[in-house]
């Protein structure tokens, strides 16, 4: 883990946001904090922090709408930055991933400090895995930059989610096989991730809008029974 990762903490209950800073600095990260959605907001896109830690319930804009703006954004860095939402209720996280906000983790209230940091590691390790590996991955006008961390369709950028990147990656690397969803969490989330099957459909269905230029989806294919497949286009 580098330690010049810069998490940024959107929660505006300043007990969790103080003893959240603690955690996170001493696990070596650098902490900048908003009590605030609408500032949260204005500091993530001054100082491009790799991950965001953000409440849902927020004073002036909420997170939902954070996690939307950022997402939207046309830096594809900010577009792009790893986002976990804390959220107070179990039934929020379904309603969350139905609206496909694009957040990356989510975690309940109350939560231990210990899991969120380690949640914090395990999707920065994912993301920074790439680094280093210079090389990328092409399929038709489809490519990904591995090194710069950035995906293009033909002269378009696109804005991936680390998520939406690392399953575009593991897709890629095993082109026109067929892939299950056990497959696809182990590759792409890690062992330890706790996510559902589901969890890989709404990634999937979120790519698919990104990547996929008719109506029938024709570079990633669903594979009844199993999982997915992307097709090679060459
Ligand atoms: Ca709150």
């Amino acid at each position: 883990m580098s330690d010049s990762n810069i998490i940024l903490i959107i929660e505006d209950e300043t007990s969790i946001s103080t003893w959240l800073e603690k955690y996170f600095n001493q696990a070596g990260f650098k902490v900048l904090t908003s009590g605030d959605g609408q500032q949260g907001l204005q500091i993530a896109q001054k100082l491009k922090p790799d991950l965001i830690i953000l409440d849902l319930n927020l004073p002036n804009l909420d997170g939902l709408e954070v996690c939307q703006q950022l997402r939207q954004h046309t830096n594809p860095q900010i577009a792009s930055v790893a986002i976990i939402m804390l959220t107070a209720r179990v039934e929020e996280i379904d309603r969350l991933q139905g609206l496909e906000i694009g957040a990356d983790d989510y975690v309940i209230k109350p939560f231990s400090p210990k899991e969120l940091v380690a949640r914090a590691k395990a999707l920065l390790r994912r993301i920074n895995g790439h680094l280093g590996t210079h090389h990328k991955l092409w399929d038709g006008e489809l490519c990904l930059d591995l090194a710069a961390h950035k995906a293009f369709l033909g002269e378009r950028t696109l804005a991936l989610t680390p998520h939406e990147f690392n399953l575009l990656k593991v897709l890629l690397e095993r082109r026109n096989q067929a892939l299950s969803r056990e497959q696809l969490i182990t590759l792409c989330f890690g062992y330890d991730y706790e996510g559902l099957d589901r969890t890989v459909d709404v990634h999937i269905r979120n790519l698919r809008q990104k990547i996929e230029t008719d109506n029938a989806p024709k570079r990633i294919e669903t594979v009844f029974g199993v999982g997915y497949r992307l097709v090679s286009q060459h």
